[in-house]
């Protein structure tokens, strides 16, 4: 199968100084909680995004010196020759896919913790550290400048020797960067060649770049990351400091690689942006420059793709997340089945794995970061070893998933689904608006089991016991799922809240089926993800007066992780929601809720129409038990397993629950005990680690 003509544009080699990309898809760099901590399971994971078609595959962030460490953040470095064997893995793993490799050097400057290290912090100018930890990073003398810039020269050279094709300087993501910080006035206020006017702020960018350029620039194509707003107005980088930066930069890197800042507005959320979100910030940048430019936006749809190509916003198609979500975007477009591209959501689960130093998951894309360690492969399965049929019970996002894989590897399937429609709490959740874009989790996996012939599926279909036994499958995934608790049971709570006026307690269900709801009403978060700040936003863009309330610091904190936090905050405190954090539910009465301090017992009572507790879920298990109450009668039907799955088995993120499905599909008849689970990398015999000179 070939591409549709007008995707044909989408596989035009790219000149990028001395190499050349075999097509515009360009992975740009990307963390992924994996980096020099687990090698092989980020080389993996690269090698796949190659194998998948991406042309240029990209590291995360390398930090260059021991001055800029992060720990516990697991990233990439590059301080001495110790630590080419983990790149050589990554580089290799590429290659074998014709994609070329790029490699993204960063000093972090304030932007660090050094608990390794435990060195002093290097910034523009003397100033606190972003770790709040009452350290303060000192301001860079000559001496420091001058040792940066062979930092940076060694680590291009040794870029080089590990077999990078591109080589990044990064000035980009805000406060994340020393370079970025040397451009800003509120990082830098030096007062010697380095620090005032525009072009002394930009002098450091200009020597690292030239630099590098002449350290490997015969050799390796020189990329610069640069942010190009920081949407903080005048205070920050903004578009007339940008476009002189841009301007007087414009030929001496190779590529332009910009997006806007800080992280959480360049991977902006699906709640809060759409595909392309960046394009009036960034599109300046290819009528300053001859050099080609790549640009990141959340891109899944080859359309929007070759109209940021064909109106010059863009030479090369940037992704990191729809990367993740499908590493083999670009093979599907190629092959014509741009209809079975897996896109993205935009939830940024991916982010947490940075953020809580873990490898990376996707919530659309199971075999993110199992690549190595289970040997899971995005697009291949091994095929069933016998003629089973399976029935699978529930259509949520784990029956789904499960009923997917399932049929790739050849099983005849049945999907049972008791409400009208596919879905589960996907299709609940996404009722809501700023999270319509979820919905992509089971349109995808609807739209593919459609295409198979091994799959019947049967909505309006609640099953009992009895009917599963009938319908003689020889394995039943129950994959029956969860709903909310009302009893207030959740992180904070361990007992339920007794007394509670049941037409004054809304179950989080309510809400999403669109059921009328009248006047003042508290959502209640001992959760601490999103559903809760969510129903606070629709209820408020609804009319309705809310206050949101958790024991908790602060509202939806998990979302720190997946950079939605400072979004909801914002949205809500738009909206003129009242938040209350720190404070529990002590009691609930007609038409008022008594709360108390979480650390000093102080109660204060609100009145409120109703309250929406969203604190915990409760498996629905019934069928489960059912079947687990006769299992005498399963040989009868031909029944060998009965197996729950997902929410169903344990409540957790929608991420989990595809996972769930995934692995019950891969694991069904094979054998699975501790030690297949996943591999460790602890085995320094066959992997050379090095020791590492003193330094
Ligand atoms: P998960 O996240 O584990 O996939 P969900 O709650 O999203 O779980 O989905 C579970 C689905 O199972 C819901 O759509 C629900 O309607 C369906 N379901 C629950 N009980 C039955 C049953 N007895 N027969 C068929 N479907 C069921
Ligand atoms: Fe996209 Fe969510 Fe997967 Fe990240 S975790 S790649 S945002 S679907």
């Amino acid at each position: 199968m070939s591409p549709d003509e007008n995707h044909k544009i989408l596989f035009e080699p790219v000149k990028i100084g001395p190499k050349t990309t075999k097509n515009r898809f360009y992975q740009v760099p990307h963390c992924n909680g994996m980096g020099h901590r687990w090698p092989r399971t980020m080389a993996e994971m690269r090698g796949v995004k190659a194998e998948g078609g991406w042309a240029v595959v990209c590291t995360e962030e390398c930090s260059i010196h021991p001055t800029s460490d992060l720990t516990p953040a697991t990233l990439m470095r590059l301080w001495d020759d110790s630590d080419l064997p983990v790149h050589e893995l990554m580089v290799n793993k590429v290659h074998e896919h014709d994609a070329l490799a790029g490699i993204q050097l960063v000093h972090n400057g304030l932007s660090v913790s050094n608990y390794l290290s435990r060195m002093p912090a290097l910034a523009p100018s003397a100033a606190p550290t972003e770790t709040s930890n009452s350290t303060q990073a000192r301001g860079m003398d000559k001496s420091d400048i001058k040792a940066l810039r062979g930092w940076f020269r060694d680590a291009a050279l040794r870029s080089r020797r590990a077999g990078y094709d591109i080589i990044y300087v990064y000035a980009a993501h805000g406060i994340m960067t020393l370079l970025f910080q040397f451009l800003l006035k509120r990082f830098n206020q030096r007062t010697d060649e380095y620090g005032g006017n525009l072009t002394n702020r930009v002098r450091l960018l200009r020597e690292v770049l030239e630099d590098t350029k002449d350290a490997v620039g015969h050799d390796c194509a020189i990329a610069l990351r640069f942010a190009v707003d920081e949407l903080l107005g005048e205070d920050g980088m903004n578009k007339a400091e940008a476009q002189d930066i841009v301007g007087s930069l414009a030929e001496l890197p190779d590529l332009w690689d910009v997006n806007v800042a800080d992280w959480g507005n360049d991977s902006l959320p699906s709640r809060f942006g759409t595909e392309g979100s960046q394009e009036e910030y960034i599109k300046f940048v290819k009528q300053t420059t001859s050099k080609p430019v790549v640009g990141v936006g959340r891109f899944t749809s080859p359309d929007t793709m070759v109209s940021q190509i064909k109106r010059g916003v863009l030479d090369l198609i940037g992704a990191a997340r729809p990367s993740i979500a499908d590493p083999f975007l670009p093979n599907k477009i190629q092959q014509g089945r741009s209809d079975e591209i897996r896109e993205c959501i935009g939830c940024n689960m991916c982010t947490s794995g940075d953020f809580v130093a873990y490898p990376m998951r996707c919530t659309q894309n199971p075999t993110m970061g199992e690549e190595w360690r289970k040997g899971w492969h995005p697009e291949k399965i091994s095929k069933a070893a016998s003629n089973d049929s399976v029935l699978v019970v529930g259509g949520g996002p784990s029956g789904l998933e499960a009923a997917l894989a399932l049929s790739n590897r050849g099983y005849d399937v049945t999907l049972s689904e008791a409400a009208s429609e596919l879905g589960g709490r996907v299709l609940q959740e996404t009722s809501l608006k700023p999270l319509a874009e979820w919905k992509r989790v089971s349109d995808h996996r609807t739209y593919m089991l459609s295409t198979r012939s091994n799959v019947e599926t049967y909505v309006d279909s609640a099953l009992t016991a009895e009917q599963v036994l009938e319908l003689g499958c020889t394995h039943v995934a129950i994959a029956t799922g969860a709903r909310w608790q009302t009893n207030f049971i959740g992180a904070h709570h361990r007992q339920p809240i007794l007394g509670a006026p049941p037409e004054m307690v809304l179950a989080p269900e309510t809400i999403l089926s669109g059921s009328a709801v009248s006047g003042k009403v508290m959502v209640y978060d001992d959760d601490h993800y999103y559903l809760a700040s969510a129903i606070a936003e629709h209820l408020a863009e609804a009319g309705h007066e809310v206050v949101l309330v958790t024991p908790d610091a602060d509202i939806a904190s998990w979302t720190h992780n997946t950079l939605e936090n400072a979004h909801i905050q914002t949205r809500l405190r738009e909206l003129g929601v009242a938040i209350i954090c720190n404070h529990a539910v002590k009691s609930v009465k007609q038409k008022s809720v008594t709360l108390a301090c979480v650390y000093i017992g102080a109660e204060t009572t609100v009145g409120v129409d109703a309250i929406v507790p969203v604190t915990s879920r409760k498996s629905t298990d019934g069928l489960y038990s059912e079947l687990m109450e006769i299992p005498q009668q399963w040989s009868d039907h031909g029944v060998q397993s009965v197996t729950r799955i997902g929410d169903s088995f344990a409540p957790g993120t929608i991420a989990m629950a595809v996972y769930s499905g995934h692995a019950y599909a891969r694991n069904l008849n094979t054998p699975t005990d501790y030690h297949t689970l996943f591999k460790r990398e602890n085995d320094f015999d066959t992997h050379k680690f090095l020791e590492s000179p003193r330094i």
